[in-house]
């Protein structure tokens, strides 16, 4: 179940990214803010992601299994009472192709992997590109990627690390990424590799969150509190501690549902540990933490949205121009699409100049 969003700025990004996707246009400066998660392997940053999805669908386990960066699409709907099936994934990859049956998409993720990276344990910087449908998820794009390794294993080469580090910082060095920054309660924070790649990317620490993961494997007689806390690390966006399920559970196949229950319960059981706190620690938190810290970014960013729509608004007027007065498909187009900007960049500058609360996504 996911908290009411009320009527959010990120369906109207979302909205003007289609709209722009569909009439061909350049889309770097126009990105959709993106949650991606960083740390080191096995940290539990794919376990983080699915409680955030709510399904099981990501290799998870032991050993590296994430080794291309899987862009996921969430994209809300409200659910069709005559179909039962109001739950699904589409490959960029495999397009048309609806996937229903979760477990399925996770073998297409692990097959997908194996054609660009091969069998043992290589990786690729080439993404794969996942949209999720789904009543159940707030709109939002999150971002899986490979966690940091030291030593090279199978087919890595002598640089993995280096590679990885790349690969990430191609990511979170973008200023619309946020970055979820996963580190285990079971080693120290000081050595944090998330922490410490998520500085090289956001020195002042505007945009990171930190995940603790394993607070229920901590070492005995350690205190995850400080941690929480910020007393060790300080972060401005503070920090979210999480449950996830363990290698047993993973085997024994336990859904997360129960596992989120477990989660419940075990925060319950540790109340001397959590204090105060007991409520920013569950992942259900994380979501419209996230949300919010999502929607303040594009507010700032408005401003500067505006400036971008309203010069791909004159470069299109200039070009429809030129068409004189033959009406050509391009230059329908062109028209089209001019329309739509100039509607938006209304929307924009009376939400910007606060005549209007909020803007309509139909
Ligand atoms: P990633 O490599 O960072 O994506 O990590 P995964 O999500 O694949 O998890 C790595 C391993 O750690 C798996 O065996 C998980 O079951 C285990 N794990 C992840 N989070 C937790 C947690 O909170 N508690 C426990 N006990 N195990 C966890
Ligand atoms: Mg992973």
């Amino acid at each position: 179940t996911v908290a009411t969003i009320g009527l959010s700025l990120i369906p109207v990004i979302n909205k003007l990214h289609d709209i722009l996707a569909s009439s061909g246009t350049e889309l770097s400066d126009i990105s959709v803010p993106q949650v991606a998660v960083v740390g080191s392997q096995s940290s539990g940053k794919s376990s983080v992601l699915e409680a955030l999805v709510g399904r099981d669908f990501l290799p998870r386990g032991c050993d590296i299994c994430t080794r291309r960066p899987l862009v996921l699409m969430l994209e809300n709907h409200s659910p069709n009472s005559d179909d039962d099936r109001i739950e699904w994934g589409e490959f960029r990859h495999l397009p048309g192709r609806r996937f229903y049956d979760f477990s399925q998409i996770r073998r297409e993720i692990q097959a997908e992997t194996e054609r660009e990276a091969g069998c043992n344990k290589g990786v690729s910087e080439k993404q794969i590109r996942l949209k999720i449908s789904s009543p159940n998820v707030l709109n939002m794009t999150l971002i899986d990627l490979p966690g940091i390794t030291k030593v090279p294993v199978g087919d890595q080469p002598s640089d993995i690390e280096a590679r990885i580090r790349r690969m990430i910082m191609a990511h979170i060095n973008n200023e619309n990424c946020i970055i979820l920054a996963v580190s285990p309660a079971n080693s120290d924070l000081a050595t944090s590799d998330a922490l410490q790649i998520a500085k090289l990317a956001d020195p002042t620490g505007s945009r990171t969150v930190g995940v603790i993961t394993k607070l229920d494997i901590m070492d005995r007689g350690t205190n995850a509190c400080n941690f929480l806390l910020g007393k060790v690390v300080p972060l401005k966006l503070g920090y979210v501690g999480v449950v996830n399920r363990c290698q047993e559970d993973i085997n024994k196949n336990r859904s997360i549902q129960e596992a989120l229950a477990y989660e419940e319960q075990f925060f319950h059981d540790h109340p001397v540990l959590f204090i105060s706190q007991i409520e920013f620690c569950l992942q259900g938190h994380l979501i419209p933490k996230l949300n919010q810290i999502l929607e303040q970014h594009i507010r700032k960013d408005l401003p500067r949205l505006k400036a971008v729509l309203n010069s791909r608004m004159h470069a299109a007027m200039k070009e429809l121009q030129t068409y004189g007065d033959v009406v050509e498909s391009k230059a329908e187009q062109g028209a089209a699409l001019l329309h739509i900007l100039r509607r938006y960049c209304d929307d924009f500058s009376a939400m910007v100049d606060g005549k209007s609360p909020d803007m309509s996504t139909k």
